[in-house]
């Protein structure tokens, strides 16, 4: 391998450049940037009702057991979760094959 900063060619072993001291394979990479999050679409693929859970979970990146654990809780306490599984499954479309949606930035 090659330092990073004036190119003279250092072996596997060194930690650091003979030549500048910079050290071997650069600095850090910075993490990268947090993958764009998915569409919310209900996901046909992973389906149990209608995708809703299943689309939340994939949405926010959550576990579907949790999600779909919350609504059941929501609707055992005080029937909410009903209401949200229906307004979830009419303002959500569907999303067959549970692909991932082209980028949204091309308007
Ligand atoms: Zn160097």
């Amino acid at each position: 391998m090659f330092c990073t900063k004036c190119g003279v060619e250092m072996t596997d072993q060194d930690r650091f450049c003979a030549r500048c001291g910079q050290q071997a394979g650069g600095a850090t990479p910075p993490p990268p940037p947090h993958a764009p999050r998915e569409p919310l679409t209900r996901d046909m693929a992973n389906k149990k009702i209608a995708g809703v859970c299943a689309g939340i979970a994939r949405h926010f990146g959550w576990d579907v057991t949790i999600v779909r654990v919350l609504f059941l809780a929501g609707i055992l306490l005080h029937g909410f979760g009903v209401l949200a599984y229906i307004i979830g499954w009419v303002a959500m479309p569907s999303n067959p094959a549970g692909v991932r949606a082209p980028s949204q930035s091309a308007a």
